[in-house]
């Protein structure tokens, strides 16, 4: 018998016609090939007695512990730009909420567990590779301190899944702040019109913005607390070369955190148009693009919250594009306060922001490796400017920037050795190097190895401890013709 997960399930509680009671379907012969000790104690659980026979259960789909209540969630989406009425959770299922040891609620939910109604013609079902990467990616995202869902286990469920090619079922459970999501109040304001939206509205603010309550205009302070968070991550995103590659309004939380690891991956050598998704030809999820995304995405939950804002129509449109207008300010704010970080400065000069951009053309226009290059600029400090020089394919316009950037660091004045201290603690070394996850990935599904995954996650669980013997976990990518693509195949 399992301890109880003390479920408190507020959302089936309180939406009910916008979720559908669903069972997970059964796995033939489940396998625990990983489990999250450290966030199954903090979201209260039983490390212990979850890593067992019985958790496997649980994280397979097969046991419904006591007091969950199974739900596929309803939301739509504008995917690549082109409005879907209907998503909804085609291939995974809420288990429940739990409060957590530091009292926040959290959404446990597993990925893969079998078609739902809202499959629309999908198998629901997930595939090894695929819930590997979201756990091994978002797991590194958390390391780098950047807000996301979690993975607490990844299980193989014992059948084959025909992709191009029979693959390993498998199902990863997810948590998350909530899994609601910009296309829930999109479905909610098709569906439900304005009373729904205030009613989802009302629950996101007590869930993850209780402080706008108050406010004068609470669903103006909730869009702007939402524009807030999410400018925050795309701006921690852009500050460590990551690419979602499939922002769609239904893959951007309220919360602010990650979620759906899909075709997302680091970037290697630095350039903006830089996209790896086979499936985004256009480049409309490139890493330059996405501050621009962010600003879309979030005019979208703002049409959702037209009637809410004021009963003046006009008056609620111009107070809305009012609070998108000041979205791009917001993420430059945090994209800056991240890359003064980045430089070792810790006071604000009006100069940073030119200081910041020119740096990149520099990366630019010498093709240099975007990690290697922020983690070795410390090393300028250490009296060692070759290290990352030999970067760049054409040093003189660094030397020239690295001039300037010393004559800022001078008037700070903090002394060489604790500025590059500083910088260490937040420009990584380990970064899920393209070739390591693929290299890890299929060692678990072709060779049923999980020695290279856990390897690479525990180094990933440490990005910025530099460790002896680790040296082939900071290489980027071999330069080839062939740019590196990546799948949703999910
Ligand atoms: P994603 O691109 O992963 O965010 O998924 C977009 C939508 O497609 C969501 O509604 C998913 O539930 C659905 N979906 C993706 N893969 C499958 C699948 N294998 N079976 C059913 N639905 C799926
Ligand atoms: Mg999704």
């Amino acid at each position: 018998m399992l301890p109880p997960f003390n479920f408190d399930n507020s959302f089936a509680r309180t939406f009910k016609g916008f979720f559908v009671p669903c069972k997970a379907a059964r796995a033939p012969a489940p396998k625990l090939l990983q489990f999250n000790h450290a966030l199954a104690e903090e979201l209260g659980l039983d490390p212990a007695a979850l890593d067992s026979e019985a958790g496997l259960a649980v994280f397979s789909g097969n046991a419904t512990p006591v007091g969950a209540e199974p739900l596929a969630q309803a939301y739509a989406g504008h995917q690549f730009g082109g409005y879907a009425p209907q998503l909804g959770d085609g291939r995974a299922l809420l288990l429940g909420e739990v409060i957590d040891t530091r009292q926040q609620r959290r959404d446990i939910q597993l990925k893969g567990s079998g078609p739902t109604p809202f499959s629309r013609g999908g198998d629901g079902k997930a595939t090894l590779g695929p819930v590997l990467r979201e756990y091994l990616i978002g797991e590194s995202m958390h390391a780098l301190g950047i807000p996301t869902t979690r993975a607490l286990a990844a299980v193989t469920t014992g059948e084959h899944v025909y992709r191009e090619r029979p693959l390993p079922g498998a199902v990863l459970t997810r948590i998350a702040a909530s899994h609601i999501r910009v296309g829930t109040f999109q479905f909610f304001a098709a569906r439900g019109g304005a009373d729904k939206v205030r009613e989802l509205a009302d629950y996101a603010i007590a869930r993850h913005y209780p402080g706008t309550a108050a406010a004068e205009n609470p669903y103006l302070a909730f869009f702007e607390a939402v524009s807030e968070a999410q400018a925050a991550l795309v701006a921690g995103w852009m500050n460590i070369g990551f690419i979602h590659g499939v922002m769609n309004t239904d893959n951007m939380t309220i919360s602010g955190e990650t979620i759906d690891y899909g075709p997302c991956a680091f970037m290697d050598t630095y350039n903006p148009e830089t996209v790896f998704s086979s499936i985004d030809a256009q480049g409309r999820y490139a890493y330059g693009n996405q501050p621009v995304i962010l600003s879309w995405n979030l005019t979208r939950l703002a049409e959702t919250l037209v009637p809410l804002v004021d009963a003046d129509k006009d008056r609620a449109i111009e107070l809305l594009t009012d609070a998108i207008q000041r979205i791009h300010p917001l993420y430059e704010k945090h994209w800056l306060a991240g890359m003064r970080s980045k430089l070792g400065l810790s006071t604000e000069d009006l100069g940073d922001l030119d200081l910041a951009h020119d740096l990149l053309w520099v990366m630019k226009d010498g093709q240099a490796d975007f990690t290697l290059f922020f983690r070795r600029l410390s090393q300028v400090l250490r009296g060692d400017d070759d290290a990352v020089r030999s970067l760049l394919e054409q040093p003189g316009a660094f030397d020239v920037w690295t001039r300037r950037w010393r004559k800022r660091l001078e008037r700070e004045g903090t002394p060489a050795e604790a500025c590059a201290q500083a910088m260490d603690r937040v420009n990584p070394i380990y970064i899920p190097r393209n070739p390591k996850v693929e290299e890890a990935l299929a060692a678990a599904v072709d060779r049923e190895d999980m020695k290279p995954f856990s390897k690479l996650l525990a180094v990933l669980n440490h990005p910025f401890d530099e460790a002896a013997g680790n040296e082939d976990y900071t290489e980027p990518a071999p330069a080839t013709d062939i740019p590196y693509r990546t799948f949703c195949g999910t």
